[in-house]
């Protein structure tokens, strides 16, 4: 897998925002360590002030590096979508918006968790290390182990919302 060539074909495909018509210019890749628990991670080499005042005036970012998780190479679906990701990150989006969301599902779609072995390990390693062990629900009193990162919207029981 040529991961240049990837970045190449999605620079391309990322919505017009503030930073994206620098992104083919100024986007370097490198990897992250293998014990790394994100799987990719985008860095402004600008610092952060610098890039508050650049968004406001719609400056060149200057030099980004966008991070990957190495086993990334191992499941080229998952590797896609988080370079899309970073890469909507690196145009200018920095929360975790709708916008950001639906643009990486526009460019390469994410990857559903009983398909890939890393969400799966990824998600062993947090409900491992979660403090909220289980759940319970305060209508029916029923209590279950948590096997999910996000808190259920319903009792598994009484389907009560929680
Ligand atoms: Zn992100
Ligand atoms: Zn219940």
């Amino acid at each position: 897998m040529d991961v240049e060539e990837i970045l190449a074909e999605l620079i391309p495909q990322v919505p017009r925002n503030v930073f994206t018509r620098w992104l083919s210019e100024r986007v370097s890749l490198t990897w992250l360590d293998h014990d790394d628990d994100r799987l990719g991670m985008t860095r402004f080499e600008e610092g952060n002030t610098e890039l508050v005042r650049r968004r406001r005036l719609s400056l060149d970012p200057g030099e980004i590096t966008i991070g990957l998780h190495p086993r990334l190479l191992e499941e080229p679906e998952l590797l896609r979508h988080t370079l899309a990701h970073e890469l909507i990150h690196a145009s200018g989006v920095l929360n975790h918006s709708k916008e950001l969301h639906n643009a990486v599902d526009q460019i390469a779609p994410g990857v559903s968790i009983s398909n890939s072995p890393m969400l799966q390990e990824m998600r062993e390693q947090f409900l491992k290390q979660a403090r909220v062990k289980s759940w319970r629900c305060s209508n029916c009193g029923y209590e279950w182990k948590r096997a999910t990162m996000a808190k259920p919207l319903r009792c598994h029981k009484c389907a009560r919302p929680l």
